[in-house]
């Protein structure tokens, strides 16, 4: 036999009794983006590599070492999308949605990453992400805030912490540089190979080493807060307030500098201690100058990304069954004249009951069997249909969770009381 072909490491399936937790978490992001009038996007997965090289850094992770990147036929280097955010202000600048006015949008699908495989971390992932662009207040900083609150309430979610920190802008951040760079220098030796490699293309990086040999020197690092001015003061303040006033509880983490380069001012991450090391489900801030840094007109911008294979580990841990996906009804087929019928039939009812989830039992069987799979199905009720039934032009129906009397009903009737039941369940 020949060798069976494996999926590629880090990169994983949902498979069917994953999908009602999927369904759960992105149908009910969808529904919050939609109460605050954010628009989806669906950008390509594959974008010029040069995109991500001008965008997230030339000296950061991603790109030094963890891009599918790839030569395609006509010799262009191309590149697996690592993030959402350059690919979704390369499509609104092309597409003239940043010309002189404001934009809120949102998309969603797979990452890839060529990281170490582990608890929490894949090299194919997935990410919702949340974009406003043309606002420049720490309102909108707010609302992205909010947005991720309401997710959680509305998924059932609870002890995140919200970090929150202020990068300073450009200017605050070169000169915080200088200091950094300056102390981290006279340490040298006790630097670890990532940090010295980092040392000169992107020394603020260093604070976010996960290496606990470095946390003392870390720890004993200038604050980049000592050099935020009045403005990038205020901005965070105002942005502070709001928090408070909403009753949102967060913490200031200094350290907090996020993996991609163009974040500047607020960036912000809830984090929860029940997924061990990989703990951050949402990550998130301004990145003002990224629209000219790709080449169009100043715009400031802010948003977040959730991670999407954290958020269901973190569902799962709570006992969340996700959406209920289950057929309402599961149609048994007695004899061969029923079974040459029942998808026919069947047509009929959804016809009269759109909402309805009806499953066919196909391929025939006995009584007893049928039965087992329709309780399998997780229906609430199985449909039978006999050659006795097929000639009256009636089904026989039986709740299945619960203890009552089978019933005989047309078509018609059945419709009708499944159409009642949905609507009462909602
Ligand atoms: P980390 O510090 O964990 O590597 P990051 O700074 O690289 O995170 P972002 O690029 O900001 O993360 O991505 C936003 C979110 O996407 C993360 O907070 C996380 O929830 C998720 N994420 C990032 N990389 C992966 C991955 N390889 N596998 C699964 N989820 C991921
Ligand atoms: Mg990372």
């Amino acid at each position: 036999m020949a060798q069976q072909i494996k999926a590629i490491r880090g990169m994983h399936d949902v498979l069917p009794e994953q999908a009602p937790l999927w369904r759960f978490l992105e149908d009910g992001v969808r529904d919050v983006l939609d109460g605050y009038g954010y628009a989806e996007m669906r950008m390509p997965i594959v974008e010029m590599t040069d995109l991500f090289k001008r965008s997230i850094g030339e000296v950061t992770d991603i790109v030094e070492k963890e891009m599918y990147s790839f030569e395609d036929r006509n010799g262009d280097s191309l590149t697996l999308r690592p993030e959402g955010t350059a690919g979704c202000v390369r499509a609104c600048m092309e597409n003239g949605l940043l010309h002189n006015q404001t934009q809120r949008v949102w998309y969603r699908g797979p990452m890839f990453r060529h990281e170490r495989p582990q608890k929490g971390r894949y090299r194919q992932f997935h990410q919702i992400g949340v974009e406003a662009f043309g606002f420049k207040g720490p309102d909108i900083d707010l609302e992205t805030i909010f947005i991720t609150r309401r997710i959680w309430q509305r998924l059932g979610l609870t002890d995140l912490e919200l970090q929150i920190n202020s990068l300073g802008d450009a200017a605050e951040r070169a000169a915080y540089r200088e200091l950094l760079v300056a102390y981290l220098d006279g340490h040298r030796d006790r630097l670890d190979g990532d940090s010295l490699r980092r040392l000169d293309g992107n020394p603020l990086r260093i604070l976010d080493s996960k290496n606990p040999e470095m946390q003392e020197i870390i720890e004993g690092a200038p604050n980049l807060f000592d050099q935020l001015g009045e403005e990038t003061r205020r901005h965070f303040n105002e942005l502070r307030a709001g928090l408070d006033a909403a009753g949102i509880p967060y913490r200031i983490n200094p350290r907090l500098v996020r993996g991609l380069d163009y974040y500047n001012r607020t960036v912000y991450e809830w984090v929860t201690t029940r997924l061990g090391a990989q703990g951050t489900v949402c990550a998130g801030g301004r990145f003002d100058g990224l629209v000219e840094q790709l080449g169009g007109r100043p715009t400031p911008a802010v948003g977040f990304a959730l991670g999407v294979e954290r958020l269901i580990a973190l569902l799962e841990e709570g006992g969340c069954n996700g959406s209920d996906l289950a057929p309402h009804a599961y149609l048994v087929l007695l004899g061969e004249g029923a079974e040459r019928q029942g998808v026919i039939i069947a047509e009929r009812l959804r016809e009269l009951a759109p909402r309805l989830r009806l499953q066919v039992h196909c391929g025939g069987g006995g009584f007893k069997g049928q039965f087992k799979k329709a309780d399998k199905s997780g229906a609430g009720h199985a449909l039978v249909v006999g050659d006795d039934e097929l000639k009256r032009g009636v089904l026989a129906i039986k709740p299945l969770r619960e203890a009552a009397e089978q019933r005989e009903l047309t078509v018609a009737e059945a419709a009708v009381l499944f159409n009642e039941l949905i609507e009462k369940k909602g």
